[in-house]
């Protein structure tokens, strides 16, 4: 029998769960509140029988990650994580820190099968999702680590995280909860690589969290060279799921364009982005590409850089440069988790 995780439970289910075991309701409250306060052992919740406590025993457990390793950058104090998970695999978590608090950045899954090219994260392939409490646990631990709060959260870690659609809606409603973690949706931002179904699956859901598209071309042409999701959907269908979402959530959407080096970064390129964006409730983001080990492509020069971002400006759409964090500690997406895992071949 596979055991319960009562970390991955969002309220209402962790309430049906206990009811199944003869239980009150309340108690499923006091169960949220331990887990979510980072209690490992249902030996612990003192506010429960030990007839209870043996009951719950037998069938559940506590999602438990543990830091096989962390690296703190000298120039900005970004905290970098290798999380070891109970199966033994290996994912990555950071904490960046702003004036407005610390954000941290979660995987979603263990690898990711989207295949980007210029992606670290998805040169091993997808091994498997993340249960919500193991997204969950990034944050408490995390917490634990560096007895602070985190007040906001971009799922752009390792993964794609609406290819694990049913656990990261369960790692929203609990996050979000009060008596756990507490932190709004909008201090959270989903970023994807643009599974058109997903998109507007979540926009039905209207849930005002923050949408980050990574589109990283502005035609089709490019983007399939990259992107193995572009031959799957166009960046039209895209930009219509965009817009589908636009109108169930009128929350601006931000579009990440990672520039690299004679590719995509000329200045056509970014008048073609313009006409794309046209119109549409968004933001873009540019993102210096970060180089990886296993791939040849270099980052745009940084006049390119700020030329493309002066189009984008001068044209009427809203653009910013991404400020780089942590870039002496490999912090870019993957890189630090293929190191060790290479390391330890
Ligand atoms: N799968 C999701 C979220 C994870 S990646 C997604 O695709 O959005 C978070 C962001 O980092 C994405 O925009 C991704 O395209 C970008 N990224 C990946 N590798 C990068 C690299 N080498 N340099 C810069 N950005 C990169």
């Amino acid at each position: 029998m596979t055991k319960v995780d009562l970390l991955s439970l969002p309220m209402e289910e962790l309430s049906l769960y206990i009811e199944t075991l003869g239980e009150k309701k309340f108690r499923a409250q006091q169960i949220f509140q331990w887990v979510q306060k980072g209690v490992k052992h249902i030996d612990d919740m003192s506010n429960l029988s030990k007839d209870f406590r043996e009951k719950l025993e037998e069938e559940s457990y506590i999602t438990n990650i543990k830091i096989a390793e962390s690296y703190t950058s000298k120039l900005d104090g970004t905290k970098k994580y290798l999380f070891l998970l109970e199966d033994n695999h290996i994912i990555e978590g950071v904490v960046m820190s702003y004036k407005h608090g610390l954000t941290a950045c979660l995987s979603s899954q263990v690898g990711c099968g989207m295949g980007c090219s210029f992606c670290a994260s998805t040169t091993r392939g997808l091994l498997r999702h993340l249960k919500a409490g193991e997204m969950i646990d990034q944050i408490l631990t995390m917490q634990a680590d560096l007895g602070e709060r985190i007040s906001n959260i971009v799922l752009m870690g390792s993964g794609e995280p609406l290819h694990n659609f049913k656990e990261v809606m369960a790692f929203l409603k609990i996050v979000n909860d009060p008596k756990g973690i507490n932190i709004g949706n909008r201090h959270i931002t989903l970023s994807t690589c643009g599974l058109v179904p997903e998109i507007k699956k979540l926009a039905d859901m209207q849930i005002p969290i923050n949408l980050a598209i990574s589109l990283h071309a502005p035609n089709d042409e490019i983007r399939r060279q990259t992107m193995p999701v572009a031959q799957r959907y166009s960046i039209k269908e895209l930009i219509d799921s965009c817009r589908y979402y636009l109108e169930r959530n009128n929350r601006r959407i931000t579009f990440e364009y990672a520039l690299i080096k004679d590719f995509n970064d000329k200045p056509a390129h970014a008048e073609e982005l313009a006409n794309l964006l046209k119109g549409l409730l968004c933001h873009v983001n540019l993102i210096p590409v970060n180089p990886i080990d296993e791939k040849r492509f270099q980052r745009s020069k940084q006049d390119f850089i700020k030329n493309f971002e002066k189009i984008l400006l001068k044209r009427g759409v809203e653009t910013t440069v991404r400020r780089e964090m942590g870039a002496d500690i490999d912090a870019a997406c993957g890189q630090l988790r293929n190191r060790y895992l290479k390391d330890n071949e």
